[in-house]
This record gives structure tokens, C-alpha cells and sequence, in this order.
């Protein structure tokens, strides 16, 4: 499949730039708001070289999607979605300013699986199920866009990538001594991690958390956009075949909690 090629040339590529870049970095890439967290961050792939190749892997998906006749198909869903991106896109600078630089796209696709992500760079993917299935309003379109587009503010599939290739080279230090290497399954690995890996705890913690903010800040409601999390749980574990966004963004009462107390601050705040 076209996009697990492309991504695993991400992965590689990714690989290549640890190799050369001598500076590890240890950084928080968004600045501080009431919701945003200042923990460092394990970055040895290099921005740009994440940002390049996702923007071609980015576009070969666009790209297959127009050929099978899937891209934005629906004109009323499309316009509306991408108007939310617009208003979100709008206030994204706000956690980091270099974001207003990005080459933000949005599109819709069409397709059975409720799914929606954000690539590094801003480039942004809404599935049509996820919208009609779940019959989401504006607000919960937001609340989803808007985590999506956190991961990437944080950049957090730079961060995976980074702490892959640490693997990676521990791996190759003990090819050395005679270990056998399994490089082939890094490289796999490697190209699971963008779309179809789940994040970590405390990488679904800080998109939710910066999410929501970007969202109200974009002039949505967090307590109606939270609803959209409720909704994918309540699909049930027998029914999340399609459901890929719940298995890589893993959502449980803890999870909900804590959002519903963080909706609920950020309209204190006001
Ligand atoms: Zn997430």
C-alpha cells in the first residue's frame, strides 16, 4: 500500500537524519498557556526532515484518495469542516508561533472509517464515517480537529520517532559486540508510527489538554465537544473494526474525567 511505503521511507529518512544530527535535544516546542504542559522532549530526528517527508507522504495520500474518487466528494461537509480548520488554524500560532508559517491543509475523504489526524506540519486528514456515523455537531468536529492538531503542535510523532531511533542505535552499538540486529523490524515499526500507532498516555493527556484550549479559543464549546470522546466509547469493544481513531487515541472513564474537568475550567476561566 502506497502510504505504508511512504511512511516507511519517513521512518527511514528519519533514521538517516538521527545519523547525521549531531545535536540531541531535550526541548518543550509550545509555549506555556493554561493548559499546555513545558515537558521536555526527546528530539534527535530533525523538524524539517519530519516535516518534508510527511508533507509527501501527505500528498500521496491525497493523491490516491482524488484517483479513487474519495476526495472531498461531499461539498457541504468539506466546506464545513475545513471551516472549523480555518478557525482552528487561526489560533494554532497562539501555542507556537512558527505555526503560523505551516502549509496547513485540511480535506475530507470518504470513507467507512471513523478516523481524523493531523501529520506534522499541519496537514490535516477528516474521514467522512467519523462525522456522519457519531453525527457530530461543530463543536465536536472541533474537539477532535483540535486534538489532532495538538499532536502535531507538540510534535509529538517527531518525539516516537526520536525515541525509535535511540532504540535504533542502541541496537546498532550492540551489533558491535556481535548481537544479531534487527533493523528490518525497527524500520517496521518505524512505519507504524504517524497514523496508525497508538500515542502514549501522557501524549493523549497533553493533545486533549491543548486541544480543548485551541478549540475554545476558536470560539467552541468544550463541554458539547467532549461529547464526541463518549461517543466513541460507547461504540463498544464489538463494534471498533472501523473505528481507528478509538484505537489509537484509547479512550476510558479516566480519560473522560479528566476532560470533563478541563471543559469546565476553561469556561470558568472566560
Ligand atoms: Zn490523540
Amino acid at each position: 500500500m502506497q502510504l505504508k511505503k511512504s511512511l516507511l521511507s519517513l521512518a527511514l529518512a528519519g533514521v538517516v537524519a538521527v545519523a547525521s544530527t549531531a545535536l540531541v535535544g531535550c526541548v518543550s516546542n509550545t509555549t506555556s498557556n493554561s493548559s499546555t504542559t513545558n515537558r521536555s522532549q526527546l528530539m534527535l530526528v530533525s523538524e524539517q526532515e519530519v516535516m518534508t517527508q510527511s508533507a509527501q507522504a501527505y500528498d500521496e495520500v491525497i493523491a490516491q484518495a482524488r484517483a479513487q474518487g474519495v476526495l472531498n466528494t461531499n461539498k457541504a461537509l468539506t466546506a464545513r469542516v475545513q471551516k472549523i480548520g480555518d478557525r482552528l488554524i487561526a489560533k494554532a500560532p497562539t501555542f507556537r508561533a512558527d505555526s503560523a508559517k505551516w502549509d496547513w491543509e485540511v480535506n475530507v475523504i470518504t470513507s467507512k472509517e471513523l478516523n481524523a489526524w493531523c501529520m506534522a506540519g499541519g496537514k490535516i486528514a477528516v474521514y467522512t464515517a467519523l462525522v456522519e456515523q457519531l453525527k457530530l455537531n461543530d463543536d465536536e468536529i472541533a474537539t477532535v480537529m483540535g486534538h489532532e492538531i495538538a499532536h502535531a503542535l507538540r510534535e509529538h510523532v517527531r518525539e516516537q520517532m526520536s525515541t525509535q531511533a535511540l532504540k535504533q542505535g542502541a541496537l546498532n552499538i550492540a551489533s558491535l559486540f556481535g548481537v544479531s540486529n534487527t533493523t528490518l523490524n525497527i524500520a517496521n515499526t518505524l512505519a507504524e508510527v504517524g497514523v496508525s500507532l497508538p500515542f502514549s498516555r501522557s501524549h493523549e493527556t497533553e493533545a486533549d489538554e491543548l486541544g480543548l484550549e485551541l478549540m475554545y479559543r476558536a470560539g467552541y464549546d468544550p463541554q458539547k465537544g467532549i461529547k464526541i470522546w463518549e461517543k466513541m466509547m460507547s461504540l463498544g469493544s464489538g463494534n471498533t473494526g472501523l473505528a481507528v481513531l478509538l484505537s489509537t487515541h484509547p479512550a476510558d472513564d479516566e480519560r473522560l474525567a479528566n476532560l470533563t474537568e478541563l471543559a469546565a475550567q476553561l469556561k470558568a476561566d472566560k
